[in-house]
């Protein structure tokens, strides 16, 4: 459990992660600082699976500050393509980082593989949070919104996959949500849910 007061490290580079996080761990008083701050480099993510790279990262930021750290890994899995993307979604998207290309990608492999129902398109996101300790430990929390594949994009809010995703029990797309409604529903809010839960008080 960590307390009230507790330097914990943020153990990414994406500033967009570090505000995101930030705000979420302010509530409950503990002083986040991440892992660009304190110079600590970017580890390779070689796991293959996103508990293993969200506790890579985590462990590497831990041990480097001899704080504890907390990282996350997310991407979206496509039940008909096998799980993929999955830990390779930010890969798809290429060094431009061109989702445009990863989600026409998408689109044309599930055209290739039939699947055009709601039912054949089913995918979901996945957020893993991962605490480390600096003496080696690493706990995992995991969060998952499910939905499906649509065609064409829609909306212009959010990143990544979001214009392609329609949650559950939706008719519009992550792209065209209110992003206040997006965050209150998504595979990261639900992820943090259970780690404040558990880890927090
Ligand atoms: P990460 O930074 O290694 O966790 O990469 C996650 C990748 O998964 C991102 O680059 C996005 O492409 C995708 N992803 C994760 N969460 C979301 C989301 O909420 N909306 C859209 N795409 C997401």
């Amino acid at each position: 459990m960590l307390k009230k007061g507790d330097r914990l490290v943020v153990a990414t580079h994406n500033p967009g992660k570090v505000r995101e996080i930030g705000d979420l761990l302010a509530p409950f008083g503990m002083q986040a600082v991440s892992a660009g701050e304190l110079n600590i480099s970017e580890p390779d993510e070689t796991g293959v699976t996103f508990a293993q790279n969200a506790c890579q990262k985590a462990l590497h930021s831990a041990k480097s500050s001899g704080l504890p750290a907390l990282a996350d890994d997310s991407g979206l899995e496509v039940n008909a393509l096998g799980g993929q993307p999955g830990i390779y979604s930010a890969r798809w998207g290429g060094p431009d980082k061109d989702f445009a290309m990863a989600m026409a990608r998408v689109h044309s492999e599930l055209e290739a593989a039939g699947a055009t129902t709601i039912e054949q398109r089913a995918a979901n996101f996945i957020c893993v949070l991962a605490l480390a300790l600096p003496d080696g430990t690493c706990s995992t929390y995991e969060g998952k919104v499910f939905g499906s594949i649509a065609w064409p994009m829609r909306g212009k809010h959010g990143f990544g996959y979001d214009p392609i995703f329609v949650p559950k029990d939706h008719d519009i797309t992550f792209g065209e949500m209110d992003p206040v409604k997006k965050h209150q529903m998504s595979h990261r809010a639900r992820a943090f849910e259970i780690f404040t839960r558990e880890c927090l008080s």
